[in-house]
């Protein structure tokens, strides 16, 4: 059983020790029983890796078409699909996730792989007819070795989102997941190297974030920093960047509003927003934490969702028909009720959920009514299965409390006047808006932040320009000699 092997750090093709030998006990969070130990790196480890990587892109990988890229990555799609048994498993475990979400995300994994395997066929240079008798062309060009930083919340589906658009622009990589759920990241390297990635093209090196990552990100070997988590440690890492002039990416958090007019279809309305707090047990960047509901709707719909709600599955995520896991640790379980108590004291009302489970890191659904959005329940990020509902009085103010957050990251508009989603689509500042449904983060469509959620896009063919330098190459036709002073 893949879930009871001590894992290594992945290094120049191969799992390999800590040069500190420093272990990590991983548990289960649902359970709290013990799930496997994985080495943990330090900064002599991330030397060996940035060194590999640099080596993989002197080497072998430096010399790799695009074509043999696609080749390569369409295989790696096959082997997470031979092995989406395991992978599921050990991410339901290590996460504490459900399994039924845990194969949403495996999918999009491989379709992720499968998309960059095909843009690599985009990779192309420009001429431009700049007119005279100059040549201009440009080249593409792999950034070089990227440093990728992920969080906790989705630790394999975020590998791909990193790793897929690197390894198909050519550049090698040094990721770092958290340090609690490192496993599916380092049997993605694994079957990377199975497949016939060269050794350094893809390394994995576990370790804390102050530590290991900002030594990671400050690395003089490393050209560009990718980096996922928190909105506070991304400033981190723009500092870190700031001197070296790194080429930086940020996905950080965000406070997503779901508006509901009274005009919308409920029967949609009501479960997709659900889902859109639920999924993930609210452990999601794009999570819509606030639900924005028009006035004369407000009772009504607050009661159909919390009744929704309180029908979800909650349990153990091993079971197919869990909708809902436990969250990442009792630490982070104790965080997000202390969300919740703060919105008491300010006044909120708790319509459901509220009081954290007896056993493992479970927290129920919960639902806080009577919720204004200055309150810090309305600003901060619970990161957490707990919903905000904030009633407004028109599109206007919609618009208004919608805008109202330091983030930008996601908005849906549920209304039955297609003019009015397409208007709001315009005017809410977020990377991205969903009239009329729940999904956002697709394979293909770009993903990422305005404000303080970050800048940069994740799974667009933007994000594959962000592993790539353009250099212009001009060139004279003429057959005149120069002579630019007049000398
Ligand atoms: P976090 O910022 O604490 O940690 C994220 C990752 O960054 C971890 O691997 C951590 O070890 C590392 N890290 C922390 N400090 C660092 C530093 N100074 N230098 C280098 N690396 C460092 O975030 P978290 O609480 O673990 O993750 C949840 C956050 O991630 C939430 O805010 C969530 O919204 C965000 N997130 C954003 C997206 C997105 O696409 N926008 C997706 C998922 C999660």
């Amino acid at each position: 059983m893949a879930t009871e092997r001590e894992y290594g750090l992945f290094i120049d093709g191969e799992s390999t020790e800590a040069a500190s030998g420093e272990f990590r006990d991983l548990v289960e969070p649902a359970s709290g029983d013990a799930l496997a130990r994985a080495a943990m790196a330090g900064e002599a480890d991330v030397d060996r890796a940035v060194a590999a990587a640099r080596s993989a892109l002197d080497g072998p990988w430096g010399k790799t078409p695009p074509i043999e890229r696609s080749r390569l990555l369409h295989a790696l799609a096959d082997a997470v699909q031979a092995n989406r048994k395991e992978l599921a498993e050990l991410e339901a475990r290590n996460v504490g996730k459900a399994i039924a979400s845990v194969k949403l995300e495996l999918h999009q994994g491989v379709e992720n792989f499968r998309f960059y395997a095909s843009a690599t066929a985009s990779i192309a240079g420009r001429s431009n007819p700049i007119g005279g008798s100059l040549l201009h062309y440009s080249l593409k060009e792999p950034v070089g070795v990227a440093a990728q930083i992920v969080p906790w919340n989705y630790p394999l589906m975020l590998a791909t989102w990193k790793l897929a658009p690197a390894l198909a622009a050519g550049c090698s990589v040094v990721l770092k997941p958290d340090p609690a759920t490192p496993v599916s990241a380092l049997r993605l390297a694994e079957l990377a190297t199975e497949v016939g990635f060269p050794a350094g093209a893809v390394n994995v090196v576990p370790g804390e974030g102050p530590t290991t990552g900002a030594y990671l990100v400050s690395h003089p070997g490393v050209d560009k920093v990718a980096f996922t988590g928190s909105t506070e440690s991304g400033g981190e890492v723009m500092r870190l960047c700031s001197r070296p002039i790194k080429r930086l990416t940020l996905e950080l958090g965000g406070k997503s509003p779901n508006l509901v007019f009274a005009d919308a279809n409920l029967a949609d309305a009501i479960p997709s927003a659900v889902w859109g707090i639920y999924y993930s047990a609210g452990q999601s960047c794009e999570a819509r934490s606030r639900v924005l509901v028009e006035a004369p709707l407000y009772d009504e719909f607050v009661a159909a969702f919390a009744e929704a709600a309180g029908r979800l599955k909650v349990g153990d995520p091993l079971e197919p028909e869990t909708q809902m896991g436990s969250l990442i640790s009792t630490a982070h379980r104790d965080k997000v009720h202390a969300f919740v108590e703060q919105g008491r004291d300010e006044g909120a009302e708790v319509v459901l959920g509220g009081e954290p489970g007896d056993r493992g890191a479970f927290y129920p659904p919960t639902v806080l009514a009577g919720v204004e959005n200055r309150m810090v329940v309305a600003q901060e990020e619970i990161f957490g299965p707990v919903v905000t509902m904030i009633p407004f009085e028109d599109e206007r103010e919609a618009l208004r409390i919608a805008n109202d957050t330091k983030y930008g990251l996601y908005a849906t508009v549920w209304s039955g006047d297609p003019a009015r989603g397409h208007r709001l689509a315009a005017r809410i500042k977020a990377g991205g808006v969903a009239i009329n449904m729940p999904y956002t983060a697709l394979t293909g469509i770009p993903f990422g932040g305005y404000k303080q959620s970050g800048f940069g896009r994740e799974l667009g063919l933007e994000t594959l320009d962000s592993y790539l330098e353009t250099k212009s190459v001009v060139v004279s036709t003429s057959a005149k000699p120069f002579n630019p002073f007049g000398l």
